[in-house]
């Protein structure tokens, strides 16, 4: 059987959803559905998700949400009437959604509403049987899934039904509402799958599959046919946001393979993500900005033991915890997102570890960003240096490299200004 997760675009209006029942009705293998809130329906348009949250910002000023939620009652009763589904519970499960957010429930609460109003509409157009996530799927405090969670939903699907769950969202053990981050959906279609033991894992989108480049950057780059779970999710972090970066974790156990389609071209083949790959093939270009550089400087101070394990710990202190770092010989260079840290905190964290770790040197730098070439044995690969090259040759300056840490991708520091056109620039090179 298939589990099949439905994004934002695909469920954004009746006309997509029915998008959605072509597809599950054309194969009998696709039992289980992962669907998203409604998402943008255009460009100008908004996702339901963040209307939600903009809902929350109104109730934490203590002012009434109506205004934006009336947006998001017309986008919804909208949907039942363009499938001509009776909607009496729909409206009543409205109201209470209001009425919660007006109350304080909160952000978590809030967020997970797009999915759950629009899988309980979705679930009723199709005649398949509404999950709650917030019963099944438990999730820690840390942001990973408790494996209680796949005992739970395996003993539901164990009935052989038809099932439709909402993404994004589970429980914390206590009980309450708590979501993934941004795009999660993604995560909770792959912990259906693994809990399904499901034979493939269906990714619907509006893109066919993984591209070599993020098409709003770079001018219709070339698909990719096959890619690993160790690739999809370092390309993922480093900005391919096709398919959330956590959502591989789940299925390795069971091997499942991906496949992430476009549910407006169905005909489509797309990407298939599978556990392992013998090739040396170079796949993609990917960069992600919003970085804070932290450079550090201490003759032969990580000659003492646990100097490392100190400095880490240093930075969780002042909330920071690095998404890449590098090690020099008397240097440490780390990089965390911005969002992480205000101008005050970076620079009372920079003054502590100076102080504590009686630094020589201390710097930090805002706008950078990471961008990642990922491909096949790239630890003995030589495509960096046709990258440095193409980048040189436009002036793109290069603030690090690291290259054998990994065997799928390289990483490139680049300013956060400059990390389109140096993607451009590296497409051009390698794939073009
Ligand atoms: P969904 O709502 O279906 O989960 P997302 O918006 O999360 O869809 O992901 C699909 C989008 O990801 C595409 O429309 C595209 O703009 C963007 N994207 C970024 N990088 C890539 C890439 N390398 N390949 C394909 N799409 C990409
Ligand atoms: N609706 C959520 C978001 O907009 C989750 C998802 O679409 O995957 O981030
Ligand atoms: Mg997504």
């Amino acid at each position: 059987m298939k589990v099949c997760k439905f994004g934002g675009s695909s469920v954004a209006d009746e006309n997509q959803i029915r998008k959605v029942k072509e597809i599950l009705d054309s194969d009998p293998e696709r039992t289980i559905v992962v669907v998203s809130a409604p998402g943008k329906r255009n460009k100008a348009d908004k996702k339901v998700t963040d209307m939600l949250y903009e809902c929350v910002a109104l109730a934490s000023d203590g002012r009434a949400c109506r205004p934006v939620f009336n947006e998001i009652r017309k986008r919804y009763l909208e949907i039942a009437k363009g499938l001509s589904i009776e909607a009496p519970e729909l409206e009543k499960a409205l109201a209470e959604v209001e009425n919660n957010i007006d109350a304080g429930l909160g952000r978590d609460y809030a967020g997970s509403r797009g999915e759950y109003l629009n899988a309980v509409l979705i679930s009723k157009y199709l005649g398949y049987e509404f999950i709650d996530a917030q019963e099944c799927i438990i999730i820690n405090d840390d942001g990973t899934v408790d494996p209680v969670t796949y005992e739970k939903l395996g003993e539901r699907f164990k009935e052989g039904g038809r099932y439709c769950l909402p993404g994004f969202y589970g429980a914390t053990k206590a009980g309450s509402v708590k979501t993934f981050s941004r795009g999660g959906s993604d995560i909770s279609g792959a912990i259906a799958a693994r809990a399904a033991g499901a034979d493939l894992y269906e990714n619907w989108t509006d893109v066919s599959g993984m591209l070599a480049a993020d098409p709003r950057i770079v001018d219709s780059p070339r698909g990719v046919e096959v890619l690993t779970y160790k690739q999809v999710r370092e390309l993922a972090e480093v900005g391919a946001s096709v398919f959330h970066e956590e959502a591989i974790a789940p299925v390795i156990p069971l091997g499942i393979r991906i496949n992430i389609r476009n549910t407006n071209r169905p005909g489509d083949e797309g990407t298939l993500i599978v556990p392992e790959l013998d090739s040396s093939e170079l796949i993609g270009v990917s960069a992600k900005g919003g970085f804070t550089k932290v450079s550090i400087r201490k003759m032969m101070l990580f000659k003492r033991r646990g100097v490392r394990h100190a400095f880490f710990t240093a930075l969780h202190l002042f909330g920071v915890t690095p998404s890449f770092s590098l090690f020099g010989v008397d240097s440490i260079v780390i990089l965390f997102s911005s969002s992480q840290a205000s101008d005050r905190v970076v620079e009372d964290m920079c003054a502590r570890l100076k102080k504590d770790f009686a630094l020589d040197e201390v710097s930090y730098e805002r706008g950078q960003a990471v961008l990642g070439i990922v491909g096949g044995r790239m630890n003995e690969s030589t495509a960096f240096i046709d990258v440095a090259t193409a980048l040189k040759k436009e002036r793109i300056a290069i603030s690090f490299v690291n290259h054998g840490a990994s065997d799928v991708t390289t990483l490139f520091g680049v300013k956060d200004d400059e990390k389109e056109r140096a993607v451009q620039v590296i497409y051009s090179a390698l794939f073009k």
